[in-house]
């Protein structure tokens, strides 16, 4: 069960159920950022990617703060998410599953009031039936391939899909989409080409509105913004631009306790291998996270933790549920066990995290583990 402190508890590292790690989501901050979207894009809409559980933050808590902010549009990757999600949001907001429509599902997306987003003929051909057997229309959005060749109808369905689009009124369509490959890369030359075939479906298959961009395409320009926009990793405040100037405000931070503190001599190996060596004699702390909780173990002898803005290196490898870091620069007796240091906080973004895992922020989120305490301010 997720539980609620307060801000002073967050700030003392206190917290109610003894666990090791805190992660705390700033909802206002979140909300700053989706109004900082919304006005990006304007006149355009800004809908809210919340699959992955609202990237690891927790969707009922975010799904609240987002509808309470006017956004009436969420996409789930699966039909179980949009399920869940459906009842948390205002009647006349709309749930939408990226993955498409399974084949057995389509009463249970009819019941649940959810909206399939159709990636082929087939699926398709499956919800117009539905439609027909319960003799009236029933909503959908078109996803087309645009070069991607993930999700969506492919270019050789086109024909096909428009001959169905004349003569079948028993699908309502709400609008049309196509996701990009490269949006945080503005300089890659897949954007444009994705652009270009995006206006050749919107004329094929005019009097549609289109929504094309998520995080990045919101800072690619007018152009790829279309009626609605549908970021995810910048509303939690990931970076949606590679290499560029972060535009969001953080959302997430996390502290992880201190486990055990001791002196080692030069010469002393430390964790798993033994594949680092003190150099010289050295205070290591033992914090309480490891691969298990999301960590990723490629962050072996790579990377650091904070403490009050000193950085103390990573050393050794990863384990399962901790981490050794190399705590000399602080005054002795600084750290106790009980102190909780910074991974992800003010001195030390997504971005950074996730450069020394040489991953990315979204794996970073979504892997936070079950045995951190979240903390909502
Ligand atoms: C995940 C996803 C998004 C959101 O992407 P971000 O890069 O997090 O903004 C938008 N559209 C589709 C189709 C997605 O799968």
């Amino acid at each position: 069960m997720v539980s609620t402190v307060s801000v002073s508890d967050a700030s003392t590292g206190a917290n109610v159920h003894g666990a090791t790690g805190c992660v705390t989501i700033d909802l206002s901050a979140l909300g700053r950022n989706y109004d900082r979207l919304a006005a990006t894009v304007a006149p355009a809409r800004v809908a809210a990617v919340v699959k992955a559980n609202a990237y690891g933050l927790g969707i009922e808590r975010v799904a609240k703060i987002l509808s309470r902010k006017g956004c009436r549009h969420f996409f789930v990757a699966h039909l179980s998410e949009a399920m869940d999600l459906r009842p948390m949001l205002p009647r006349d907001a709309q749930v939408f599953v990226l993955n498409g429509l399974q084949p057995g599902r389509e009463t249970a997306c009819t019941e649940g009031g959810i909206i399939p987003v159709l990636n082929s003929m087939e699926q398709w051909r499956r919800w117009s039936a539905t439609a027909r057997s319960l003799n009236h229309t029933l909503p959908a959005v078109l996803q087309f391939d645009t070069g991607m060749s993930r999700l969506g109808f492919p270019p050789d369905e086109r024909p096909a899909l428009a001959e169905a689009l004349r003569t079948d009124g028993h699908v309502e369509i709400l609008f049309i989409m196509s996701h990009l490959a490269c949006a945080d890369e503005p300089d890659s030359d897949q954007n444009g080409e994705q652009l270009a075939e995006m206006r050749r479906i919107a004329v094929e298959f005019g009097g549609f509105d289109t929504s094309f961009a998520n995080s990045g395409g919101v800072f690619l320009g007018d152009g790829y913004r279309g009626a609605l926009a549908r970021p995810g990793i910048a509303l939690y405040g990931g970076a949606p631009t590679t290499g560029a100037p972060n535009p969001m405000e953080p959302v997430v931070s996390l502290d992880v306790s201190v486990v055990q503190v001791r002196t080692v001599p030069a010469g002393t190996k430390v964790g798993y291998g033994g594949i680092h060596v003190a150099k010289r004699q050295a205070r290591l702390a033992t914090i309480a996270a490891g691969y298990a909780d999301g960590l990723p173990r490629s962050l072996s002898d790579r990377g650091a933790v904070y403490y009050e803005g000193v950085r103390l290196p990573i050393v050794g490898r990863v384990s399962m549920d901790s981490i050794t870091v190399d705590v000399s620069a602080l005054p002795e007796g600084t750290l106790t066990l009980g102190s909780f240091v910074e991974v992800l906080g003010p001195n030390q973004t997504l971005e950074d995290l996730a450069r020394d895992a040489a991953t990315i922020s979204y794996e970073i989120l979504t892997s936070l583990g079950p045995r951190f305490q979240r903390r909502y301010r």
